[in-house]
């Protein structure tokens, strides 16, 4: 699976892909697991940490934000490796609850999707979790890695910026198309779309998603330039 390197040293494990993704930082001694993913991919995820810690206990966890497929597995990490879970403040509860409302849609198919999850009420749900740090705005984990809020997919998504190379977003956006960064889904598009002029302004030079493979700054850069006259 793909790794990254920063100037500094960081290094930047992708330890799940397919629908959803997870990483492993290393800054030094410390560890931190961005994402847990979902439960089918538990067997991989548990190994390729065992194998990446190598015995060594995971220094954090950090949920970008609380939707079902990105912390499916969260329960089972904290109770192997004791971390600390990391969550923004506006989602901490819906972790303690153990669900999420389904998001609005940002396209018309996604939005019929949610119309229809709506109407029957459905929340998403998972293992209850009991946070241990909650952050607001911005949190340092380490050295070179910190955490910004970047809202707009939902109100409480958070990205960690490693070195201010490498920025690992959650939804804030996409990696799924070539030619687009937008995600399917998202609460404040407005707000999603000043998320991604604060990324830009970290000067990352790479945005590993949830969902894909990683967006350049040329691309998230065009993205903002077109989305920014639109909506802000
Ligand atoms: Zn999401």
């Amino acid at each position: 699976m793909k790794k990254w390197i920063t100037s500094g040293g960081c290094k930047i494990h992708q330890v799940t892909k397919g629908r959803s993704n997870s990483y492993l930082v290393l800054d030094g001694d410390i560890s931190i697991l961005v994402d847990t993913g979902l439960e089918n991919s538990r067997k991989e995820l548990m190994k390729k940490l065992n194998d990446l810690l190598g015995g060594n206990d995971l220094s954090y966890l950090v949920l970008t934000h609380a939707h079902y497929d990105h912390i499916e597995n969260t329960a089972i990490i904290k109770e192997k490796y004791g971390s600390k879970t990391v969550i923004q403040s506006n989602e901490a509860e819906n972790l303690r609850q153990g669900n999420f409302l389904i998001p609005n849609g940002t396209n018309i198919l996604t939005r019929i999707v949610v119309g229809v999850g709506k109407r029957i009420g459905r929340l998403t749900t998972y293992k209850k979790i009991f946070s241990h740090i909650v952050v607001d705005y911005n949190y340092s984990l380490s050295p070179k890695c910190h955490l910004v809020h970047t809202p707009g997919h939902t109100s409480g998504s958070m990205s960690l910026i490693v070195d201010d190379e490498v920025a690992l977003v959650g939804d804030a956006m996409f990696g799924v198309f070539w030619w687009s960064v937008f995600p399917p889904f998202a609460d404040d598009v407005p707000a999603m779309i000043r998320s991604w002029g604060k990324l830009l302004n970290t000067g990352s030079k790479l945005f590993l998603p949830g969902h894909g493979t990683e967006n350049s700054r040329e691309l998230l850069e065009k993205q903002y330039n077109k989305y920014r006259a639109k909506y802000i």
